[in-house]
């Protein structure tokens, strides 16, 4: 067992075993691989991009569901780089990077930080900017203003690298709002994680916004994000794991992976009635129109 492996399995056990396939390719538009591998570099460490087998086994697993394409999301500047050297070197994954709000709530988007953030975001493999936004349940009131500025400082990066903005909103939904309509949202903005009801969906759906929903939407206690999903046109939904994190059912609470996204996709179907397969279509050309085009895992 590689080093990542035993300190994933040490920290979290292994992910569930995968489920049925989906009938035509899908993707995930937001994962950590390097959360879920252990391989996060600590503290200022560059992250050299490192663990090839793991990865490979990560994304291969993925691709045997049908799950052919994959977005790496950076949260700081070591993950971002390391996002960045992963896309680079594998042809189904796309990086998105930024500083995390809870980064910058805490004053680490500093301007040498956003700085780098800029550089990344022009290589051609880095599609998006983010996760960027608003957190306003991790961090308190005192890191707000450095939060918001920062969010605008990534708002601002994407539109000039003419990349996707991909938005963390946790307890935020009318603070995010308006700090978009202020900005001016970049022609592609992702509302990762989407946790508002149909009211806030309607809004960003009228925005233009695209929403990607994650493993939450199959909670019991979701009834409100399944209504949000239900009236979101094809063409602005995504899906996504988050991974390790929000792991659907029937696995909540054990670590997530790309290769458990079909478990979301056939609730997303369900929910929104939209047949399986053509709905994987639609998922895949929502993401190609948002991050541009990139090559499925054969
Ligand atoms: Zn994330």
């Amino acid at each position: 067992m590689s080093r990542s492996a035993s300190a994933r399995a040490n920290r979290r056990g292994d992910p569930p075993p995968a489920p049925e396939a989906l009938p035509a390719p899908a993707l995930d538009s937001h994962t950590h691989l390097d959360i879920v591998l252990g391989e996060r570099p600590a503290g200022d460490e560059h992250g050299e991009w490192s663990a090839d087998d793991d990865v490979d086994a990560e994304i291969a697993a993925a691709a045997a569901v049908n799950v052919t394409r994959l977005v790496q999301v950076g949260v700081d500047v070591p993950s971002s780089r390391w996002s960045a050297q992963l896309a680079a070197r594998h042809g189904s994954v796309l990086a998105a990077v930024a500083l995390h709000p809870n980064e910058a709530g805490a004053g680490k988007a500093t301007d040498d930080a956003l700085a780098e953030i800029d550089r990344l975001a022009a290589l051609p493999r880095v599609r998006a900017v983010g996760e960027t936004g608003l957190d306003r349940y991790r961090t308190g009131p005192e890191g707000w203003e450095a939060q918001e500025a920062s969010f605008r400082a990534h708002i601002r990066i994407a539109k000039q690298h003419g990349v996707a903005l991909v938005i963390h909103d946790r307890d935020a939904h009318d603070e995010i709002l308006a700090v978009l309509d202020d900005e001016g949202a970049p022609e592609h903005t992702v509302f990762h994680c989407f946790s508002g009801d149909a009211a806030f969906a309607k809004a960003c759906v009228e925005r233009g916004f695209v929403l990607s929903f994650a493993g939450t939407l199959t909670f019991g206690n979701a009834g409100y994000l399944r209504e949000a999903a239900a009236m979101t046109p094809v063409d602005q939904l995504l899906v996504e794991t988050d991974a390790p994190f929000l792991t659907p059912m029937p696995h909540r609470g054990r670590p997530n992976a790309s290769r458990l996204v079909p478990l979301t996709v056939r609730a997303l179907s369900e929910v929104t009635g939209v047949e399986l397969e053509e709905l994987c279509v639609g998922l895949t050309a929502t993401a190609e129109r948002v991050f541009g085009k990139w090559e499925a895992e054969s």
